[in-house]
């Protein structure tokens, strides 16, 4: 029997964004905005050389952190890359795997993505898979077969662990752009995502759909409303430490309709 999912998860992605000072500010905002334990998961996915200070000003508060990216492999030469053990070393609680930058400005394919998440899964770490169409495939019809296809790509590579990812869908051209999925849109794509969970792996419904691409303030609640969407990652507006409270109560109100 499915375990029903409880609360809702937001996750931040500050992309190659930050540094020491602006980072401790919006920390600390965080930290002090949560001081009641939220109903919803709450994280922020930060650039590696931060890793170190994040754990050290969220250990002990309701927020996790995690990484931006891991190295397809265990350990070795591999000049530049970090490793899932390594990251480990941090604290990390999940890593974004195949967000649609890497897969578009470092070539990342389905199969190299799949590895990833395989790497981050042995070291305990939870990959947080990004799947989605861009502008173009999407105009070409072609979105359910884009996410359906990169998703079976970490499903094919990882079998039964796949019960243990967390699955972001981002439509490209809402990243970043001001341009978000109508609920509508989004609900429907995660509903296809759910559906090729749950025919190839057991205990599918334990894996979070999240929802990404320019939610704000003002559009979360609609979006986490929808029956498909158990969170959301969040990029810009998780710079803003108002803006990320206000999705986080978002996400808390959906929550407890669940
Ligand atoms: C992202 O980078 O994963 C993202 C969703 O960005 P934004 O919220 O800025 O569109």
């Amino acid at each position: 029997m499915n375990q029903p999912l409880a609360g809702k998860r937001i996750v931040g992605n500050w992309k190659m964004n930050g540094d020491l000072a602006a980072n401790a500010q919006l920390l600390r905002a965080l930290v002090d905005g949560l001081q009641q334990a939220p109903t919803s998961h709450v994280g922020v996915c930060v650039p590696a050389p931060y890793l170190s200070q994040a754990a050290q000003l969220l250990a002990g508060s309701p927020v996790c952190w995690g990484a931006q990216d891991v190295s397809a492999h265990a350990s070795g030469a591999y000049t530049g890359e970090v490793s899932a053990h390594m990251l480990r070393d941090f604290g990390v609680r999940f890593v974004l795997v195949g967000h649609s930058e890497r897969r578009q400005h470092h070539a990342e394919s389905d199969a190299l993505v799949a590895t990833k998440a395989q790497q981050a899964l042995a070291a305990g770490i939870t990959p947080i898979i990004c799947v989605g169409e861009t502008l173009q495939e999407r105009e070409a019809g072609l979105t359910e077969s884009v996410v359906r296809r990169q998703l079976a790509a970490v499903i094919h590579a990882n079998g039964a662990c796949t019960s243990e990812v967390w699955v972001a869908y981002e439509p490209v051209w809402a990243i970043g752009t001001g341009h978000t999925a109508t609920p509508e849109q989004a609900q429907q794509v995660h509903a296809v995502l759910r559906a090729q969970l749950r025919a190839a792996v057991d205990r599918a419904d334990r894996v979070p759909l999240l929802y990404g691409g320019s939610m704000n303030a003002s559009n979360a609640a609609a979006l986490l409303e929808q029956a498909d969407i158990d969170g959301g990652l969040v990029g810009g507006a998780s710079l803003k430490g108002a803006d990320f409270l206000s999705i986080i109560a978002s996400a808390n109100n959906a929550a407890a309709t669940y």
